[in-house]
């Protein structure tokens, strides 16, 4: 397949990410056909400026690790692009990705399982420079011990193997690993979560101080905000795949707007022990994704929910510059028109209770039927009475009298 380039402008951003989405197969049919998916990745978009940061937060199974797996093609795209450094990665073949491999880099979350346990540290670093031939082979040694330093490790760690290591010393390790290749954006998965919190501190420190001397950009996975509050510069709240708010970083802190991010930050600890925290807690679970509630995914738990959100999934709105948000509370017009949908969610759950009385009904009448038939099949004879009480019961026709259809659903429709 011929690489696409898109046309570069000053401005262009070095990822930019539109309407992506990865499903992943949950059922199929007698001929191995996928017939049900589960959304892990459904319409985001955005875009990340050379040199910053995005934090991507979120609860555990809303996307984001999907997310950060898709951009990098370790899972194939099911729609939606992925423009990077001007080149659309989304429709390049696997053997043509090879080339940008380099340029894009994964941090993981767990340092202990992502080194091989019996290569030393040099060799680990080493490996992808001299595939790639970052530098030319007499002098990888000294580039790998320039990118240790670089990374806080000392140079007699080059012949040690990981088990010798701490975590924190690991995940440097790691990050060597990474930058070795001198990439242009890496992704971080969670890359402090495993560790404690004074190393957790060092490690982001480093992030930072890498991020400032190399000019790389990140995408920072995490779930801890006041992490991603320190390293990032934009954030994007998900929630079952879904965007839920974007925005910088700064001023989502100031002013959150998703009922969903006001219940994520107001759990962030703050440092003053005057201040008082109005936690915000969210009932229930996170709906299955295989599942996702109809309309704004996020209406089972939202405190603010009304009746177009159980309908109508919110837009994408830009509340202020470069600041946007799913819900429904941003919109002028649904908020205009709420009487329209209450009305429309009050005839929806009339005709849906009609529904389910008839189904009722029905049942009810068959249930009767097969009980007249199965009497009498068992007595061995005619059973005249019996006969005789499905006649007078209106089984003849195959109706319920009217009453008995009457109070069943109106039975059903008080339950
Ligand atoms: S659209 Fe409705 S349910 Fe969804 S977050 Fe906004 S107020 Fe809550």
């Amino acid at each position: 397949m011929e690489e696409t380039f898109v046309e570069k402008t000053e401005e262009e951003p070095i990822l930019k990410v539109e309407h992506l989405k990865k499903y992943f197969p949950i059922k199929r049919n007698f001929f191995g056909k996928p017939i049900e998916f589960l959304h892990a990745v459904d319409d985001v978009s955005f875009k990340v400026n050379a040199g910053t940061a995005i934090g991507v937060v979120g609860e555990s199974g809303c996307g984001k690790t999907t997310l950060g797996r898709t951009i990098l093609r370790l899972y194939d795209v099911d729609g939606g692009t992925v423009v990077f450094d001007g080149v659309e990665l989304s429709s390049l073949k696997k053997s043509e990705l090879r080339k940008y491999r380099t340029d894009i880099q994964l941090i993981f979350q767990d340092p202990y399982s992502s080194l091989p346990p019996r290569m030393t540290v040099g060799s680990i670093i080493a490996e992808a420079v001299k595939v790639h031939k970052i530098v030319p082979a007499n002098e990888v040694h000294d580039y790998v011990l320039g990118v240790m330093k670089q990374c806080g490790l000392q140079p007699q760690y080059y012949d040690r193997y990981p088990h010798e290591f701490s975590g924190g010393q690991r995940q440097r390790i790691c990050i060597a690993r990474a930058l070795a290749v001198k990439p242009k954006l890496v992704i971080c998965d969670e890359p402090v979560s495993a560790l404690d919190v004074s190393i957790q501190a060092q490690i982001i420190n480093l992030l930072k101080d890498l991020q400032k001397t190399m000019g790389l950009t990140y995408v920072f996975i995490s779930h801890d905000l006041s992490v991603v509050k320190y390293i990032t510069d934009q954030i994007m709240v998900m929630y079952l795949g879904n965007v839920m708010e974007l925005g910088n970083t700064e001023r989502i802190f100031e002013n959150p707007q998703h009922p969903y991010t006001k219940a994520l930050f107001s759990a962030v600890p703050v440092p003053d022990p005057d201040a008082k925290m109005n936690r915000i807690i969210l009932e229930g679970d996170i709906p299955s994704p295989a599942n996702p509630p109809r309309g704004c995914k996020f209406h089972t738990r939202c405190s603010q929910c009304m009746n177009v959100c159980r309908m109508i999934p919110p837009a994408y709105l830009e509340t202020e510059e470069n600041h946007f948000v799913a819900c429904h509370l941003y919109n002028e017009e649904i908020m205009r028109e709420l009487d329209k949908y209450d009305a429309m969610y009050e005839e929806e759950l009339r005709l849906q209770a009609e529904k389910e009385a008839e189904e009722y009904a029905r049942k009810h009448r068959k249930r009767t039927r097969n009980s007249g038939s199965a009497d009498g099949s068992a007595d061995g004879t005619e059973n005249s009475s019996a006969d005789a009480d499905g006649t007078t019961d209106g089984t003849a026709d195959g109706t319920e009298p009217a009453s008995t259809t009457a109070d069943t659903t109106a039975e059903e429709t008080e339950a």
